[in-house]
């Protein structure tokens, strides 16, 4: 059955980023996957949560939230379990690219702010945070930012909709998924966090691995995107 908007199984929705959307953060982008909408900011300060007090190791927090007007029922503000459990999971995807002790005694702030949610805004988020961290690193630290990212990082829903693996679900999809598949990858490969559910029922090995195949293509294609995007600071990051 084909995807309702026409999409291709392995395509994901056109994506823009305008980097440097916030002026007054050292690092911001608005990125675009369809209608999902998300800014995200990094700025750095020059203090460590206690339990890293005289380490000399840094450290990257995360905050996410949807705003109100970005649901079609009004969002209330403030912190639910699914933003504290989607904060947590932006903070993981990008420590694993943070070298903390090439850092120091800094800590890295990510604020994602979904402005308008159409399926897939912790994904669109952590693609995000890592032009808005990059840019935030070079900023103070220059071409040290280089040592201090080890690699990129992105993420992509995936998912089994009317019983086809498909890429990149928009909410009409992943309100109606048999599977929802997050995949949070790094730029060499490596995977982060995987995060799949049946929704009511089981998966096959051979499904996830189709799902495994199609975020694969979508990751490649997003670090591309954040490639073009940084354009000169990437010959820092190998
Ligand atoms: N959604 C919503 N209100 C909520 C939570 C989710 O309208 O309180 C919608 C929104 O479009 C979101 C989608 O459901 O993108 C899927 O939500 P999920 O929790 O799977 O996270 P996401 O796919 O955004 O990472």
């Amino acid at each position: 059955m084909p995807r309702h908007d026409g999409r291709a199984p392995n395509e994901l929705r056109p994506v823009t980023v305008e980097r440097g959307f916030v002026r007054n953060s050292p690092g911001s982008a608005l990125y675009r996957a369809g209608r999902t909408t998300v800014l995200v900011t990094a700025h750095l300060s020059d203090k460590v949560p206690p339990f890293l007090e005289g380490k000399g190791v840094g450290w990257l927090t995360a905050e996410y939230s949807m705003l109100p007007g970005s649901t079609p029922t009004r969002k209330s503000r403030g912190t639910d379990g699914r933003s504290t459990e989607i904060q947590r999971l932006i903070g993981r995807s990008l420590r694993a690219v943070i070298d903390t002790k090439a850092l120091g005694p800094w800590t890295l702030h990510v604020d994602a702010d979904v402005i308008e949610a159409d399926g897939g805004t912790r994904t669109a988020a952590i693609t995000a945070a890592f032009i808005a961290v990059a840019d935030a690193l070079s900023s103070r630290f220059g071409e040290a930012a280089g040592t201090i990212l080890r690699d990129s990082v992105a993420a992509v829903s995936t998912g089994i909709v009317a019983g086809e693996p498909v890429l990149d679900l928009d909410y009409p999809e992943d309100s109606t998924a048999e599977v929802d598949f997050n995949v949070i990858r790094l730029g060499g490969g490596g995977l982060v966090e995987v995060q799949g559910t049946g929704e009511g029922g089981t998966f096959s090995r051979p499904q996830l691995q189709a799902l495994l195949d199609l975020a694969d293509e979508g990751i490649d294609r997003l670090i591309q995107v954040q490639r073009e995007t940084l354009g000169i600071h990437w010959p820092f990051i190998v």
